[in-house]
């Protein structure tokens, strides 16, 4: 009977974990692809998008990159995905709605350190996040959102691709033409990848770090 007794209470701890589980919601991945231009981040993240079904994803980039196209985030090799442009990090959250699994933020260096605690509140909600950003500037400085965003990860992939001069590993923007104004912002027309040895770092004073 003592026997009978503890199976009654063992079945309904078991019944009371059980309903904790199904109370809990799953967490979601944080996803950071970073590398320089031209390393294929932007053509990763599409691939990985193509994988969700329509409706069900939201990309954001910020109003700065206006590269190709202000409503879209563009591949280096002309692949497009609609996206919203956005100021600050704290506009993507009224736009994820109950039904996006996966959210995704463009070339994240534009944004503040905000964007990490909504990358870390959605994948509370369990939605599944992937960021891409520049992990250094142009003078070679690693850029501090991407380096917490590669611990913070769950999912830390650094991507590279070929020096444009030497053929070795290309891991450093090499930028081409002046800098007017502090505007950092350009394509091939302004850039090109380069190793660590073949990077020339422009004449003009590097901003100050975050
Ligand atoms: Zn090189």
């Amino acid at each position: 009977m003592c026997g009978s007794g503890k199976n009654s209470a063992d079945r309904e701890d078991a019944a009371g974990e059980t309903d904790m589980n199904e109370s809990k919601t799953r967490r979601g991945t944080i996803t950071f692809l970073a590398g320089c231009m031209f390393s294929g981040k932007t053509t990763e993240l599409l691939r990985r998008l193509a994988a969700y079904p329509p409706g069900s994803s939201v990309v954001f980039k910020h109003v700065t990159d206006r590269r190709y196209c202000a409503n879209a985030v563009v591949s280096h090799d002309g692949k497009t995905w609609p996206a919203v442009p956005i100021t600050a990090a704290g506009e993507v959250l009224p736009h994820v709605e109950p039904g996006i699994r996966m959210v995704a933020v463009e070339e994240a260096h534009f944004f503040d350190d905000r964007v990490i605690e909504v990358a870390q509140e959605l994948a509370d909600r369990g939605v599944n996040v992937i960021l891409t950003a520049l992990d250094c500037d142009s003078w070679g400085r690693p850029i501090a959102i991407a380096q917490r965003l590669l611990d913070l990860a769950d999912e830390p992939i650094i991507k590279q691709t070929v020096c444009a001069r030497c053929g070795g590993v290309g891991c450093r923007s090499q930028r081409l033409t002046p800098i007017i104004d502090g505007n950092m912002v350009g394509g091939s027309e302004s850039y090109e990848p380069r190793c660590e040895a073949c990077l020339q770092p422009p004449p003009e004073p590097p901003p100050e770090m975050a």
